[in-house]
């Protein structure tokens, strides 16, 4: 068995962070180093899938309810506008391999597009 990520060490209350948001399948955190006004990661309960692309392939309604998610929380801690970006592999960036969105807003169309 690997590690517990550092996502379902959150959601086990092991390391402190708030959850903002919350379904029966998906939770929201601010990212502690957030890359613009607005940075929240949504994040399925469940670690099964380490990106985007085996989430997508193994469990699509889990991946529409991230979507659906991400809108609420940018329509709360914003004006409704967001970004959503899924690093996909160590040369994209990713870190952290059990699968979250970055939901960026709040003044970001001068921006670049990195999370
Ligand atoms: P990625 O680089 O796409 O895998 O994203 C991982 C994100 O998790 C980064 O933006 C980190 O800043 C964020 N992160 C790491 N540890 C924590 C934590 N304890 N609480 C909130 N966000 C975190």
């Amino acid at each position: 068995m690997s590690e517990p990520s550092i996502f379902t060490r959150i959601l086990n209350g092991e390391i402190p962070s708030e959850i903002i948001a919350q379904t029966d399948t998906v939770f929201a955190i601010r990212d502690i180093a957030p890359k613009a006004p607005v940075h929240l990661l949504v994040i399925p309960k469940t670690a099964r899938y380490r990106d985007v692309t085996e989430l997508a392939a193994g469990d699509p309604e889990l991946l529409s309810e991230m979507v659906a998610v991400a809108k609420d929380l940018a329509a709360e801690y914003s004006n409704g506008d967001f970004r959503l970006i899924f690093n996909a592999g160590p040369d994209a960036g990713q870190t952290v391999f059990h699968v979250h969105a970055h939901v960026l807003a709040g003044g970001l169309s001068e921006s670049s597009m990195g999370a």
